[in-house]
């Protein structure tokens, strides 16, 4: 079992093609969602997680390029800077998937990078510049 974390770019024309219904179903992928944009009539971008066996990962990879759809590994990550951090912990309450957390006895704050899906929404709430996207 291989997992990876992949940016897809679908031209216009590709954007209303079911493709992930093809990677779960003709290439028994698990297909984690992880953010998606799409404008109408321009690309649409979605952060995915793609778990399975590493053949049909590869045949998979093979029917995106084939279809047209660019795949990019993941690169951006989030950078958490404990020397900066002062606790405050108002990060806390805006991460949706607990990898900003408050640990219960001493009160500071933890980062979990494991559950970070990018979304970016600490980064406005710390006034500290402690969470920083990076490329
Ligand atoms: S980028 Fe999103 S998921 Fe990651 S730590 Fe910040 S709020 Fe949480
Ligand atoms: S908002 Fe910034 S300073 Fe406050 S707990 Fe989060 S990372 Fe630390």
């Amino acid at each position: 079992m291989v997992k990876k974390k992949l940016v897809l770019s679908f031209p216009p024309r590709l954007i209303q093609e079911p493709v992930t219904y093809h990677l779960i179903r003709d290439y028994d992928l698990q297909v984690n969602i992880m953010r998606a944009t799409v404008k109408p009539r321009e690309r649409g971008r979605m952060v995915v997680e793609l778990k399975g066996e590493k053949e049909n990962l590869d045949r998979a990879l093979a029917y995106m390029d084939e279809q047209g759809v660019q795949v990019d590994t993941m690169v951006q990550e989030m950078r958490y800077y404990p020397d900066r951090c002062v606790h405050c912990t108002a990060c806390t309450a805006v991460c949706p998937t607990g990898a900003l957390s408050v640990e219960p006895t001493t009160r500071e704050t933890l980062f979990d990078a494991s559950h970070c899906i990018i979304c970016e929404a600490c980064i406005p709430t710390c006034a500290y510049a402690a969470i920083e996207s990076q490329f």
